[in-house]
């Protein structure tokens, strides 16, 4: 195993040695009912794009995976900016749903939002039968109001989406970005997820016309997902 090269290494990016903490300031954007501070990470010039993981407190390994690229730059991303984790509370429960129980993913106030409960799996093979909360009403929750006030206010052109385990790019209409990620990460493109997301986040994009990808990591261990995946994500999502 010595001869082995993590990717990344020997192609410009940060040496090794550096990779194990962040090099960038990460601001806060709002914070949990609670208190728990929201965070990302600002480009230096205009935002063109808005990446962020962790919406779903159970999918960490998109929260690891866009950590580790973020490590491997040399310098701070000019028009991308990023959200380590949308749901930090829910991350640190182990939870889909934020503190509250309630799918932050759903509570969109979407023209599709509904109140009814969230149906979901517990694992991919299982029914739809595990309940989560939508919220008491479209947009209640602070996780939600504070993400859509930093779309507001950085005005990017696209975002982007992490969440996992389905192994699909996700976008009604695709985007050169779609189209880039599904050929350089060797992942299908969807036009849909296949079951019904009222209130997601993307519906709520979809609603305002701003174009909204969804990568859905496949199912594979963090580390497998990181050695495939931190170079191609780096070059598509930071240069
Ligand atoms: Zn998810």
């Amino acid at each position: 195993m010595n001869s082995f090269v993590y990717p990344g290494v020997a192609q410009g990016f940060r040496p090794i040695s550096e990779q194990g903490t962040h090099q960038f300031q990460f601001v806060p954007y709002g914070t949990t009912e609670r208190g728990t501070i929201l965070e990302y990470l600002p480009c230096t010039q205009e935002c063109w794009l808005l990446v962020f993981a962790g919406l779903h407190g159970e999918e960490a390994e998109g929260t690891m995976i866009l950590s580790r690229t973020l490590r491997l730059l040399r310098h701070q991303p000019e028009h991308t900016a990023v959200i380590l984790c949308a749901n930090p509370e829910g991350m640190a429960l182990g939870t889909r749903g934020n503190r509250n129980g309630v799918d932050l993913n759903r509570n969109f106030p979407a023209s599709n939002w509904k109140s009814a409960p969230v149906e979901c799996r517990i694992i991919l093979e299982a029914p739809r039968v595990t309940r989560l909360s939508p919220g008491k009403t479209a947009g209640s929750e602070a996780e939600t109001q504070c993400l859509m006030n930093l779309i507001e206010k950085l005005n990017p052109r696209e975002i982007l989406s992490l969440h996992a385990p389905l192994g699909f790019v996700d976008c009604p209409q695709p985007t050169p970005l779609t189209q880039n990620l599904s050929a350089a990460l060797g992942l299908p493109w969807v036009q849909s997820p296949g079951y019904e997301t009222p209130g997601s986040f993307g519906s709520w994009c979809e609603d305002r016309h701003l174009p909204c990808v969804t990568l859905e990591f496949p199912r594979e261990s963090a580390e497998t997902l990181a050695i495939r995946y931190v170079t191609p994500l780096a070059s598509l999502l930071f240069e």
